[in-house]
Formats: C-alpha cells, sequence, structure tokens
C-alpha cells in the first residue's frame, strides 16, 4: 500500500523531457514507482489537466531569520518551492558574536516578536536551530563570506591580515563541516567589497575541498561602472580556486550597460567552453527593490545614518550629494523609473514615481529625492517613525531578462525571503518585492506560456533538476523512483504570479495555479490551503 498516489497528471519529470502521463507513488519519503499504478493509497491526489514536476528550488533566497518567524514558509510554498537556499549575497545568520547577536536583534525585531532568541553562535548551532521546531520546506545551506569576514575582523574596510586570513579560513572549515554546500559572496557591498579577488580565492579553495560551490553578487552588475570585469572576476575564481561558480541574480542594471548583456552571456559561454564550471540564477522582473541611500555617493553614508542627515542639512555638501544622485538616476532610467514602494512618514506617497512627486512639489526631481531621504531619514533617527524608504527601480530590459532566461545554465531564484500576510513578518516587512511571492509562477505563466521564452519543460527543469545538480543534491529535482518525493502540482494554463509592487496588501498576494505540494512525501499544500505539515529538513552536505 502506498501512502500517497498522484493520479493522471502529466508528468515532467525535471530532465528537460516533455511530459508524459503517469501517476506517482509515493511511500514515506520517496518516490517509489511511476507508472500507471493501479496500487491502492492512503492518500489520493487527482491530478488531471495538471503537470506534475519535482519540487522547485529557490537558489538564491535571504531567508535566514524570517524563516525562524514562519517556519510554515508560506509565500514559498504557494509558489510550489520544496527546497530553498541560503545564505545568500555574502550575507548571513551565521556564525555570529555577540556583537552580530546585537546587530541581528536589532535589524531583525520580528524575531522577538515571534518568540525566537538569537542566541546561537556556530553554523551547526545555527543549523540546529533551524531543525529544531521543524520547517515546511527544505534548507541547503550556505556560508557568508562577509558573515565570516565580520565574525573574524569586524566591519573593517581593508584586506585582512596573515592571521585574520587564516582565521577566516578556519571558519569556512567550521561552516562547510556543519554541512554547507557552498559559499555566497555580496562583493557589491561594503566591506566585502574591501576583499581583493585573491582572497575570495583563498577562501573559496577551502569550500572547494569540500566540494561545495561558489555564487556572489558580483562585484559589479552596471551599477558601479565595470560589469565585464565583474563577470571576469567571477570566472577568475572558477578557475583559480578550482571551483564550481554561479551568478546571483544575473542581470545588467544600468541603462549605461543594458547593451552588454550579449557580451556577458558570451564570455560565460566562452569559459564553459574552456571548462570553467559557470552557472547563473536569475528572478523574472524587470525591476529592483532599492533605497535611495544606495543611489547617492559611498562617502556620503560614511559614518552612519546621523552622519548621513548632517551632510544633507549642510548645502554645500548637499550639492555633491546630489550631483552623485544626478548619474545614478540617470543610470536607473530616470525619476519616472523610480517607484515609490515604501515611506512610513506618508504613506501617501506609495504608489508615486519620484518625477509625479517633484511635479506635485514644484521642484526638480533630484531635489525632490534628497528631500524625501532627508525627511525620512530625520524621523528615523527621531524615533518618529519605524521602517524603510523604498523605492522599486525599473532598471532592467525585458529583452535581457528573456536573454539570460534562454541559457541553459541559468537557474531560477527568488531572491527573496520567507513572508507571509499573516502574522509578525506582515508588520516588520511591509512591503515585499512581488518578486518574494511571485518568481516561479511569473516564469511559468508570463514568460513561458504567454510569452513562449523557454518550453515548459525547460522552465521546470530551471526550478528542479539544474538548482540541484549546482547544489549537488543527487536525489533531489526529478521525478524518478528513488527520488525524494518533493513534488509540485500546478495548472499550466492558468499559472501566474499575482503579486503587483504597491500597494502593501497587493505585494502579498498568492499566485494562481499552483494546487498541491509535497515535500518530503508529506502532502504540506492541498488545493491551494497549506496543511501545516512540517516535514521538511536542513539539507547538509
Ligand atoms: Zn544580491
Amino acid at each position: 500500500m502506498l501512502d500517497l498516489v498522484i493520479r493522471n497528471g502529466r508528468v515532467i519529470t525535471g530532465s528537460g523531457n516533455p511530459w508524459f502521463r503517469a501517476d506517482v507513488g509515493v511511500k514515506k519519503r520517496l518516490i517509489i514507482k511511476v507508472g500507471s499504478l493501479s496500487d491502492d493509497a492512503k492518500e489520493v491526489i487527482d491530478a488531471r489537466g495538471m503537470v506534475v514536476c519535482p519540487g522547485f528550488i529557490d537558489l538564491h533566497d535571504h531567508s535566514d531569520l524570517t524563516i525562524l518567524a514562519n517556519r510554515e514558509a508560506d509565500s514559498k510554498v504557494h509558489m510550489g518551492v520544496s527546497t530553498t537556499v541560503f545564505a545568500s549575497c555574502g550575507s548571513g545568520a551565521a556564525p555570529l558574536n555577540e556583537a552580530m547577536r546585537e546587530e541581528v536583534r536589532r535589524e531583525a525585531p520580528f524575531l522577538k516578536e515571534a518568540g525566537v532568541e538569537v542566541d546561537w553562535s556556530t553554523m551547526e548551532e545555527y543549523l540546529s536551530r533551524l531543525e529544531d521546531g521543524g520547517l515546511s520546506i527544505n534548507v541547503a545551506p550556505l556560508v557568508g563570506f562577509g558573515t565570516v569576514r565580520e565574525y573574524v575582523m569586524g566591519m573593517e574596510m581593508r584586506a585582512p591580515t596573515k592571521a585574520e586570513l587564516e582565521a577566516m579560513k578556519r571558519e569556512m572549515s567550521k561552516a562547510m563541516e556543519a554541512g554547507c554546500r557552498g559559499i555566497t559572496t555580496g562583493l557589491r557591498y561594503d566591506p566585502q567589497s574591501y576583499a581583493e579577488t585573491g582572497e575570495v580565492i583563498e577562501l573559496s579553495k577551502v569550500v572547494a575541498g569540500y566540494g561545495g560551490f561558489y555564487t556572489s553578487h558580483i562585484r559589479d552588475e552596471g551599477d558601479r561602472g565595470d560589469p565585464l570585469a565583474a563577470v571576469e572576476e567571477i570566472i577568475r575564481i572558477g578557475r583559480e580556486a578550482n571551483i564550481p561558480v554561479n551568478i546571483s541574480h544575473f542581470k545588467v542594471l544600468s541603462k549605461r550597460f543594458w547593451h552588454l548583456a550579449p557580451r556577458l552571456v558570451e564570455m560565460v559561454e566562452q569559459a564553459r567552453a574552456e571548462g570553467v564550471q559557470v552557472t547563473a540564477d536569475q528572478y523574472p522582473y524587470s525591476a529592483s527593490g532599492t533605497g535611495l541611500q544606495a543611489w547617492i555617493p559611498p562617502w556620503a553614508n560614511e559614518g552612519g545614518v546621523e552622519e548621513l542627515v548632517k551632510r544633507l542639512n549642510d548645502t554645500e555638501t548637499t550639492k555633491k550629494i546630489k550631483a552623485g544622485l544626478a548619474v545614478s538616476m540617470e543610470d536607473r532610467g530616470g525619476p519616472e523609473n523610480a517607484l515609490i514602494s515604501s515611506y512610513p512618514l506618508d504613506p501617501k506617497m506609495v504608489s508615486q514615481n519620484i518625477a509625479q512627486v517633484a511635479k506635485k512639489w514644484k521642484m526638480d526631481p533630484l531635489d525632490a529625492g534628497i528631500k524625501l531621504l532627508r525627511d525620512h531619514l530625520e524621523a528615523i533617527t527621531s524615533d518618529r517613525v519605524k521602517g524603510g524608504f523604498s523605492i522599486v527601480n525599473f532598471n532592467q530590459t525585458e529583452e535581457n531578462i528573456e536573454l539570460i532566461m534562454r541559457q541553459p545554465w541559468v537557474a531560477v531564484g527568488t531572491d527573496g525571503r520567507v513572508h507571509s500576510p499573516a502574522g509578525v513578518l506582515k508588520t516588520h516587512i511591509p512591503a515585499p518585492h512581488p518578486r518574494f511571492y511571485g518568481t516561479f509562477p511569473r516564469v511559468l505563466g508570463k514568460y513561458t506560456r504567454e510569452r513562449g521564452v523557454v518550453h515548459l519543460s525547460e522552465a521546470v527543469r530551471k526550478m528542479t533538476s539544474l538548482p540541484a545538480q549546482i547544489l549537488s543534491l543527487r536525489d533531489r529535482g526529478l521525478i524518478s523512483p528513488g527520488s525524494c518525493a518533493d513534488i509540485t502540482v500546478f495548472d499550466p494554463d492558468t499559472v501566474i504570479d499575482r503579486a503587483g509592487f504597491t500597494p502593501a496588501e497587493a505585494t502579498m498576494r498568492y499566485p494562481e495555479g499552483i494546487a498541491h505540494q509535497v515535500v518530503n512525501g508529506a502532502v504540506t499544500m492541498r488545493d491551494g490551503e497549506h496543511t501545516g505539515a512540517r516535514a521538511g529538513v536542513v539539507l547538509r552536505r
């Protein structure tokens, strides 16, 4: 007797082959039979007209902390995700020292509200914390380069000493021994940006020694001035550390460099032809979520928010900040393409772009941007408001998104976080980027069914066996006897994302067409309803 049988579906195995009609039989945690099954089963799902495929794997995610506040992983389960991957962009939740724990408590106040005590230090302790209490999805853990660097040398904006480098190597080893599957870096961000390539190579060699891979928010996605050098750098890391490398959320951010996308793709092809194992992941949105603070010159942010407020109140300094803002505003598509998605000081601003605000205020758009930022920061530092000032920036082209999506070595990743329209995350992260809720159904609906960018079986491969291969998950990502029973059932005719950029409620809208979800043999979503099952595990290396 089977525990579960999914009958009459169109099975897409995840290998890239087109669908075939079959039943899928599950016993305990495994798929044990695929075919025309006459076995009895304790539980039956009728999948007539639906696609039955492996559970989706979210190759790029930032759920290190939010998943502790929402172990049901609502936003993921409703998208059909059965396995997620974090840390990302170099920044994770372990190892932590006391100063870092204090920072986590401050930056993630939802943890306290959810009754989560931030008391772990090592990667081993953090992963155990994930396991204790259960999770509705699996987690494939990575170790954050920025986190290890901060653990060893604080926020120092310099190269490490020899002793510090050795200490970082030891921490990398410990994290890999605790079960991490690779290293993530965010070389775009301070102080990780102060690491030279050689430092990154040294640490990546340690990870390579454990069979791990390297994934990176590269040094420059077009927002700094030289995206070609950034892709060259990650290829060099792959070659010299002898490690598979993955470009996180592959994209070209600024108008100035949009035309370079075909060159960047070609560079990856070339490297692969030479034997460097390069892959990438991508989210299917032309807008990224950001804040104006990231658009002004880095020196203006030095010394923290208080210093920035002082500078914004000094006429001469403000002129210089404005000159920097002018350049990045132009690169990012102008004030029309900067949509306000959250502004706690005056929620009426939400859904307007900076050009519209400027018009209303009868101001130059740059002055309006500066005023929005200054007013917000003053309100934050004097504790008058809580929460962030966020901008949705339409800074990529559809053409480039589709070009990147067509590459066989590009997987899917949300760059999101576990989120839920109910509970503490709703109030603490009130305007999530729609990719948190919509990434996978959007690739299947908009880009596959509507636009025909890739074939359906190819889209599924990018969400299943490809990321499984990148993560060295040998027993997931395929519908085949012996594989772990992570299964998603969706309607290919209706599947689509429903989350929008604004207002806040619409950002948390579940997609349509994802019907059922099985994680390690447990039905975790049935007819679009989360069952509360917590069958997920930490997929230690
Ligand atoms: Zn990133």
